[in-house]
């Protein structure tokens, strides 16, 4: 049996409440309801509320369709210093969240920004030339000026993954507050493809507030996940994906 325990340390939650793809600094205590369909779906997300604008007024959204063809770059690298954290979980509704609790930090040309979280969209939000992948790994970055950084992998159908397995194990199936799953842990810095190798570029959260100024780098090399474990996720969140956005002429790097 899985023995859950509150995490009844404020600070985690706190940090829970401001970052992630759902919830910007700035969110108040009642944030507009938002959703992946019908009326509240993302064709209506700027109309929602007034703190959602940028999702139908920003230039330099995300996610946006890749051309494969532009090659990914090794340059500047991408040095991850990430750990083993305790695998602390949560149904946030719009997702499945794991709040990493152990230090750990993305550092890109001199830039750094400490792991927040990571959570997952299914099928993929960024598309390879108009091919979405079964799902995306986001992982969430935060420096001490507020700002985001987003690592995304794609995961595609294949080998079971055995780094994430306490993950997928551990799905919450109802919303839920942050729980630590006793015994378990993730190894995030395992997770990772060898082959650093990403697309970047400056774009936004892919939910609301869908705030501009993230800069993210989707690796170019895809993970797996068993058919066994997308379809645990996607029992859950069978759409939980943005549709691409306009690149607006923006460069990929
Ligand atoms: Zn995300």
């Amino acid at each position: 049996m899985v023995r859950w325990r509150v995490v009844l340390a404020s600070l985690v939650v706190l940090s829970i409440l401001s970052v992630g793809c759902g919830d910007d600094d700035e969110s108040q205590a009642q944030p507009v309801e938002w959703g992946y369909e019908g009326d509240i779906g993302p064709d209506h997300w700027g109309d929602l509320s007034p703190e959602y604008a940028a999702c139908s007024e920003g230039t330099e959204q995300s996610p946006i369709d890749i051309d494969s063809s532009f090659a990914a770059s090794l340059e500047p690298a991408l040095e991850v210093d990430y750990r083993t954290t305790p695998l602390v979980i949560f149904n946030n509704g719009h997702t499945v969240e794991v709040e990493y609790a152990a230090d750990g930090a993305l550092t890109v040309g001199g830039d750094t920004w400490e792991v927040r979280q990571f959570h997952f969209h299914a099928p993929s939000e960024h598309t390879l030339d108009g091919v979405p992948a079964a799902m995306e790994l986001h992982i969430v970055h935060q420096n001490d000026d507020g700002e985001r950084a987003v690592v995304g992998v794609l995961i595609e159908e294949g080998t079971a993954n055995s780094v994430l397995a306490p993950v997928f194990e551990n799905l919450p199936t109802e919303q839920s507050a942050p729980m630590e799953v006793e015994g378990e842990e993730v190894d995030l810095g395992a997770v990772l493809p060898d082959d650093l190798a990403a697309w970047r570029y400056d774009g936004s959260l892919t939910t609301p507030p869908c705030s501009e100024g993230v800069r993210w780098h989707v690796v170019e090399t895809p993970i797996t996940a068993s058919a066994t474990q997308i379809d645990a996720f996607t029992a859950i969140f069978d759409n939980n994906s943005r549709p691409t956005q306009s690149a607006n002429g923006r460069p990929i790097d």
